[in-house]
């Protein structure tokens, strides 16, 4: 049995969530599975195996070259077939640097496996490639919401130790201007596309989501028109989302729009057009008008 070595991550304090989608990767391979983190979490991962563990107190939360020593070295303990780490920035900056220290092969943005490789996007999401690493050990990073979240019990800690030399040090951590978006761990997601028509008409998706309790996310035009934030744009140039339900509103379904949801539960699409392409991965296509059925769905719900 093939195995992985599982990177998870820890932001100011705080476990990464998305960290459940590692084991949830080995799972889908099959694959043994052992994890390693540099942090000093509240609460340890969640997950059913060797965690090789570092405190971040005493190696910095994030330093390149710390932190590339301490995964290396739990690599050399647990010689695994595949290094992979989520496709944050930590796993952007991280993971070459362990591939180019191991010499392996380095598959970024991983959305699926097949034909013994792995899918990843390319051409910005206008098309999918699927790639077969020819090193013994390759280093993966995973594409958020393209697998599914596991948790297990207690894992077993193992005591990590480096040398704590770095050629940078870490000075703060500032949120973006006007604060970032997550949808990502959203479970539910009322999407506007360019059917909605007017800035106004937003107003309807946003009380949708509202009645629902979720998010609004977006297509790329509306993004492009100013009517919401890019932060909420989903899609090969936005975010990726695996909601239980997605609601889509006037979005036609173009392929760089589902690249970010296709990995929803189930998908309701609202749009004038039968033959829209969202009908391809819609579970349930209402054919409507939204200026005329959102306000029925909106006060039905909210009674
Ligand atoms: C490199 C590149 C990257 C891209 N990245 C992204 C990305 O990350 N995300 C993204 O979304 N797009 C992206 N795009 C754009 C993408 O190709 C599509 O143009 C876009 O997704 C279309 O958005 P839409 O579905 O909102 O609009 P449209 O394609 O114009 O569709 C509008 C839909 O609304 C329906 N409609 C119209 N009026 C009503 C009404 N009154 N009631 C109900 N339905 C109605 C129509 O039938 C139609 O199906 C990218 C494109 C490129 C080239």
């Amino acid at each position: 049995m093939k195995k992985a070595l599982l990177v998870a991550e820890c932001r100011q304090g705080r476990l990464v969530a998305d960290y459940a989608e590692l084991p949830g990767f080995a799972r889908a391979l099959g694959s043994e599975s052992s994890m390693v983190l540099v942090g000093y979490p509240e609460e340890l991962p969640r997950f059913d195996g060797r965690l090789h563990f570092a405190d971040a107190r005493e190696y910095g939360e994030y330093n390149p070259d710390v932190h590339k020593r301490l995964v290396l070295r739990a690599v050399e303990a647990e010689r695994p077939d595949y290094v992979v780490f989520m496709h944050s920035s930590y796993g952007w900056d991280l993971a070459p640097r362990v591939a180019a220290a191991m010499r392996a092969a380095q598959v970024s943005e991983v959305s699926g496996i097949g034909d013994g490789g792995f899918v990843t996007g390319c051409c910005n999401g206008k098309m999918r490639r699927t790639v077969r690493p020819l090193t013994p050990c390759a280093v993966l990073t995973l594409r958020q919401g393209a697998f599914h979240a596991e948790r297990g019990g207690e894992p077993r800690c193992l005591p990590l130790e480096a040398e704590k030399a770095a050629s940078v040090q870490l000075l703060r951590y500032e949120p973006p201007a006007g604060g970032g978006i997550d949808l990502s761990r959203a479970e539910v997601v009322v999407s506007a596309g360019r059917g909605v028509g007017r800035q106004e008409h937003i107003e309807l998706v946003r009380a949708l989501a509202e009645a629902l309790g979720g998010e609004v996310g977006a297509s790329r035009p509306v993004v492009d028109a100013g009517w919401l934030e890019h932060g909420r744009q989903i899609g090969s140039t936005g975010q990726t989302v695996a909601p239980s339900l997605y609601v889509a509103c006037g979005v036609s379904g173009a392929i760089q729009h589902v690249a970010g949801m296709k990995g929803s539960g189930f998908v309701i699409a609202i749009n004038t057009d039968r033959d829209a392409p969202i009908a391809e991965v819609a579970d349930l296509l209402v054919a409507a008008d939204l200026e005329q059925f959102l306000p029925v769905l909106i006060s039905k719900l909210r009674s």
